[in-house]
């Protein structure tokens, strides 16, 4: 899929829509799901313009790749989950449900997760 750039997460980058920001350093800003499905929910969504993770590692250097991954542990870090434990997700593609065309990882924790498909 060609990256788009009229979708919300652009827009973000962009300073369009205000978000509830986390972290954010020169691979990746962090804040609140504005839906949350558990008692913490936080996105991390990449600066490199890529539609999912696939297209992210194709076009993209180990410098960056680094910084991303690094970027995904600080915000964890910064939401207290890491003791605790977390569950990371990234939706890439149709049949994971993906809506938001633009990289990003969920960071859920806060409270026992639901165990079964995962
Ligand atoms: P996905 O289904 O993996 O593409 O997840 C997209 C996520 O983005 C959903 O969990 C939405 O609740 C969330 N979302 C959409 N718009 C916003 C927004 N403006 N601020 C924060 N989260 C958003």
């Amino acid at each position: 899929m060609e990256y788009n750039s009229n979708n919300v997460f652009a827009k973000i980058l962009r300073g369009e829509i205000e978000i509830n920001k986390i972290y954010e350093d020169d691979f990746a800003l962090a804040f609140y799901d504005i839906t949350p499905k558990a008692k913490i929910h936080a996105l991390v969504i990449s600066k490199a313009m890529v539609v999912d993770f696939a297209d992210f590692i194709e076009h993209s250097n180990a410098a960056e790749i680094e910084g991303y991954m690094r970027a995904i542990v600080r915000t964890a870090e910064k939401l207290g989950v890491i003791e605790d434990g977390y569950r990371l997700v990234f939706n890439s593609g149709k049949n994971s449900g993906q809506e938001v065309p633009h990289l990003h990882a969920h960071i859920l924790g806060g409270e026992k997760l639901p165990t079964g498909q995962l």
